[in-house]
């Protein structure tokens, strides 16, 4: 900082003392200013040092807001913390106190008595609550002409300034300008190092820097990161025939374009001309990346209109995931630039991965994606019926609904192929529902035309347990007429971990739904958290009866949980049962009823009705 700009004008007759605590006052700040201290640091400091010089009197500097039109404290370290609150947004005017007043005029205001002075007229509340009496105040200015904001103090008795105190009131404003300036100045040339100026994205730089605290962070927590190099096709032509100016205009609306879907969750940055990279924000799971991917280029199938031209762009993205394809900001971003080529070899508008396996189950579960809602109201999802049955008697007392995709190209695939899916991108909403309205309608009318009632058991995710839905669920039992005491809905322990869902399932309960908890063991429920939730049914999740036979821990699981169940009054059911072992030794714990291919895999309306037929 230049300190010989600091005035000492001949105006003020300033005593010898008086200049040497002025001058000590700038040494002060000077020091810090080279010692590079945070500014409002500095400001804060700067207040102390003017109230250290005048006894009694608060320090305090007010600058525009942001939209400029009304004042905000930006530094007032001994000023309470109310008082301040009451000053921000004071309107600069003629009746705007010594501060409001001295910026609207661009001149120094000394208010000797603010309850007398037509200045303060309009702040007599002020006054009132925090008893201030007088208050001198001088602009701050970094042109000539405009005042920025205003360096004040305050005093809780009626005073005049002195010759000093104008000065010292003066000088200090003026420190307060230029370390603004200053301020401004590093902040404008921080956004020419690391931002694109056309785009206003964070450029290549700025990137790879938080790409690595990415990676730092992600290695601890055992995150996982995707990094995604997009590459506009056929931009260069768009430059040839249209020229750069409407070439800047689209770079600048797909941008925008991007920006809106990925929102603060992810970084976004300009590599290169028509090269771009997002860091996808804590959602490295191929899945959300595959999401993002189809969101993006579904995104370039719509056409840009800029000043009356029309254009369809579309773009290849490269993808490298953190930690497989590298560990480094560098590998990272090379990995993924080696993917993108590739996808501009395969044919443009598409995404390849850098690890070519992962490139084919996404494209098989994008092509899933793009096509469940078609698919269901194609009419391509069925569903199977799995008995459940009477350890003791051995009688079909349930059944279990499982959806499968009966694809016309790919064949069935299996529900864990498209339920995380549908799960993801919401879709489960819509399944779920038809779901749950086919499997009630199919039992009702099987139990209509005389096979015997049994329980009917659907499968629920956690995404489908809201108001909503829930209503829906009603008005389909209603209209079925479908006796409630048979149905029974399974969830997973994930569910104790939404506190939201909680409030849903009680509902469900209210309606006289069952509720059985599906996969027990595998999460993190506590059998004190099992007390409080409305359930009837355990079911042992397949992969502890899967190794009874060999597992002597599996084997202590599976009896505990068929105690514990029991102890609270439930229902308990193992899945998956194979084996005769598996069997006996269900049976010798207790275990209530018997789901698995030892008795019946999974079964087609028409299997499912021959059960019943009587030969
Ligand atoms: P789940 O709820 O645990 O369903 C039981 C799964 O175990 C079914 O697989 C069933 O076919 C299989 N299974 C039954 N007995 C045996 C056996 O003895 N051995 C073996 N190895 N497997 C057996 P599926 O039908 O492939 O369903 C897989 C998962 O998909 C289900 O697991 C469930 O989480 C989900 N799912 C299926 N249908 C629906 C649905 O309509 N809605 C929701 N939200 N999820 C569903
Ligand atoms: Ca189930
Ligand atoms: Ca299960």
């Amino acid at each position: 900082m230049e300190a010989q700009v600091i005035p000492f004008h001949s105006e003020y007759d300033v005593s010898t003392e008086q200049a040497r605590k002025l001058l000590a006052l700038q040494r002060e700040i000077l020091e810090k200013v080279a010692l590079n201290v945070e500014y409002r640091e500095i400001l804060d400091a700067l207040c102390k040092a003017a109230e250290q010089i005048v006894p009694n009197a608060l320090a305090s500097i007010m600058t525009y807001d942001e939209v400029g039109t009304s004042l905000t404290v930006l530094a007032a370290p001994s000023v309470p913390a109310e008082a301040i609150a009451q000053l921000n947004g004071l309107v600069p005017g003629e009746r705007a106190g010594s501060c409001g007043t001295a910026v609207y005029h661009n001149e120094a205001q000394y208010v000797a008595n603010t309850r007398n002075d037509l200045r303060w007229s309009d702040l007599q509340n002020f006054v009132d609550n925090f008893s201030i009496r007088a208050c001198w105040s001088s602009p701050i200015k970094i042109e000539k002409n405009k005042a920025i904001g205003s360096f004040a103090l305050s005093s809780f008795e009626e005073r005049i300034p002195s010759a000093f105190y104008k000065q010292l009131l003066e000088t200090c404003a003026h420190i307060v300008g230029i370390l603004l300036l200053r301020q401004e100045k590093e902040q404008s040339l921080l956004r020419l190092v690391h931002y694109d100026p056309l785009t206003g994205l964070i450029n290549r730089t700025l990137f790879k820097e938080k790409l690595g605290v990415a990676i730092e962070s992600a290695s601890i927590q055992k995150q996982q990161l995707a990094v995604l190099v997009l590459d506009l096709d056929g931009f260069k032509d768009v430059n040839d025939w249209q020229g750069y100016d409407i070439g800047d205009k689209v770079l600048q609306q797909v941008v925008k374009n991007i920006r809106e879907i990925l929102g603060h969750r992810h970084t976004f940055s300009r590599l290169a001309s028509d090269e771009f990279v997002v860091l996808a924000g804590n959602s490295g799971e191929p899945l959300s990346v595959q999401l993002l991917i189809g969101t993006i280029l579904a995104l370039f199938k719509k056409k840009l209109t800029i000043e009356q031209h029309e254009f369809t762009l579309s773009t290849s993205i490269g993808v490298s995931l953190f930690p497989e394809d590298g560990t480094t900001a560098s590998d990272l971003l090379r990995n993924a630039d080696t993917a993108m080529h590739a996808a501009k070899k395969a044919g443009r508008a598409c995404a390849r991965f850098y690890n070519e396996g992962l490139t084919n189950s996404v494209k098989y579960k994008m092509d899933l994606i793009t096509d469940m809602r078609s698919a269901l109201a194609r009419g391509d999802f069925v569903l199977y019926y799995q008995p459940q049955y009477c350890q003791k008697t051995n009688k079909l007392v349930g059944a279990e609904a499982l959806v499968r995709w009966q694809h016309p190209e790919k064949g069935l695939i299996p529900p864990n192929d498209f339920i995380p899916i549908a799960e993801e991108s919401g879709f489960i909403q819509e399944l779920g529902l038809w779901v749950f309205a086919e499997a009630c309608r199919q039992c009702k009318a099987w139990w209509d035309s005389g096979i015997p009632e049994f329980s009917l058991a659907v499968n629920l995710s956690v995404k489908q347990l809201d108001a909503d839905n829930i209503e829906k669920f009603r008005e389909i039992l209603c209209a079925l007429e479908f006796p409630i005491h048979h149905l029974e809905l399974e969830v997973t322990e994930s569910l104790i971990m939404h506190h939201e869902s909680l409030a849903e399932l009680h509902k469900l309960d209210a309606l006289g739904i069952r509720i059985a908890m599906d996969d027990f063991g595998t999460g993190h429920s506590s059998l004190a958290q099992l007390k409080h939730l409305p359930i009837s049914k355990l079911k042992i999740d397949r992969s502890f009866i899967k190794d009874l036979s060999e597992d002597e821990n599996d084997r202590i699981i599976a009896k505990t949980i068929i105690a514990m169940g029991h102890s609270l009054g439930l229902i308990v059911i193992a899945e998956g049962v194979e084996t005769v072992e598996q069997q006996a030794f269900l049976a010798q714990e207790g275990c209530d009823l018997i789901q698995g291919y030892l008795l019946s895999r999974p079964l087609t309306v028409e299997q499912f009705s021959d059960l019943f037929k009587v030969v």
